[in-house]
């Protein structure tokens, strides 16, 4: 677990194929291996997909919407994350990652995660 004063986006990399991943998976997507490597992330990614979320589960219960978005790093990584803001979105464009406080939890826990920014 990472502290949340280390705002360093991080990527598994299995040790057995190399597969880049998002952090979350327990195993990887390729081979099924349960040891990685962590590396830094590098780049900024493009947006592939999205969504606006217009009733936001409870925890985002300060905001009337918000956009969640499939993108791809130059490395051809893919994650998936919100995006920084919902207006003006456009397919393809180019966003870049940052690590920091999404929203809150019900008991007033900061959440803490990539959001992902146009530039
Ligand atoms: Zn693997």
């Amino acid at each position: 677990m990472k502290s949340v004063s280390d705002t360093t986006i991080v990527w598994k990399k299995c040790k057995k194929c190399g597969k880049l991943q998002h952090p979350d998976h327990l195993r990887c997507i390729q081979c099924k291996n349960i040891t990685f490597n962590i590396v830094k992330s590098s780049g900024d990614c493009k947006l592939l997909t999205y969504t606006i979320l217009n009733a936001p589960p409870s925890e985002y219960r300060d905001k009337k919407s918000y956009a969640i978005g499939v993108v791809e790093y130059s490395n051809g990584l893919k994650a998936i994350g919100q995006i920084i803001r919902s207006e003006n979105l456009k397919i393809g464009m180019k966003l870049t990652p940052e690590f920091k406080k999404l929203t809150e939890d019900l008991d007033g826990q900061k959440i803490y995660g990539v959001i992902f920014k146009p530039i």
